[in-house]
């Protein structure tokens, strides 16, 4: 299948308040170019150095969000026009974020990731962490991020209920901090298993090999 017919699979398979977000990763500003051709505005890098390559060769209202491990020292290349950082997986990372949006005078939006996956993943906060970091929020730090959401990975395993446990979770927290404030994202589901994340609550998918076709490293 083309990359066009892939995509529209994806979306005949979206309800309309399911946002998609092109995973772009390892693929070439070509192949970006075609699924921008197609409509879709909102990609997601992995890479800061990656992202740097591509962002100045691409039009510039594609809404670029970063959805892998971010280092302090790499948010200043990226504070200046990153529409949306996925991975905010400590608190570190989040004042260094806040202090380069000041800079740019700018706020710039965040989503807390969560460490949903039972299997050992080296990214993410718990559910104590994100609550803490969002009650410091909610009190006036951070003044020039949103939090909007949240975003997790589930275990990649065959067992659809363990996955079902985990993007749970996910939802639950969400609907816990909506309470506090209200929260607009929540983004679960890859390639894999997108359609369980959307019936588990998800409202913003990542999806990148069911489009672009498998990745080669
Ligand atoms: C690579 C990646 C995706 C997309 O994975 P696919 O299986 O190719 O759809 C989604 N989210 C994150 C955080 C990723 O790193």
């Amino acid at each position: 299948m083309s990359i066009e017919q892939n995509y529209q699979n994806i979306l005949s398979q979206l309800p309309d308040n399911v946002k998609l977000v092109t995973v772009s990763k390892t693929n070439p500003a070509e192949k970006i170019k075609e699924v921008y051709d197609l409509g879709q505005r909102a990609f997601g890098e992995n890479k800061v150095q990656e992202l740097l390559e591509k962002q100045p060769v691409l039009p510039n209202d594609i809404e670029w969000r970063l959805i892998g491990h971010l280092q302090t020292n790499k948010v200043k290349f990226i504070a200046g026009f990153i529409s949306m950082i996925e991975s905010v997986d400590s608190e570190k990372i989040l004042k260094e974020i806040a202090k380069e949006a000041l800079k740019n005078n700018r706020k710039i939006n965040v989503l807390l990731q969560v460490k949903i996956a039972k299997e050992d993943t080296k990214f993410g906060l718990t559910v104590d962490e994100a609550k803490e970091i969002f009650n410091q929020y909610i009190n006036g730090n951070f003044p020039n991020i949103e939090i909007k959401g949240l975003m997790g990975m589930a275990s990649f395993v065959e067992d659809e209920a363990q996955i079902r446990e985990e993007f749970g979770v996910l939802k639950q927290l969400f609907d816990e901090l909506s309470e506090l404030k209200p929260l607009e994202t929540l983004s679960m589901g890859m390639s894999g298993d997108f359609p369980l994340a959307i019936e588990c609550g998800s409202n913003s998918v990542r999806v990148g090999s069911a489009i672009f076709g498998e990745r080669v490293y």
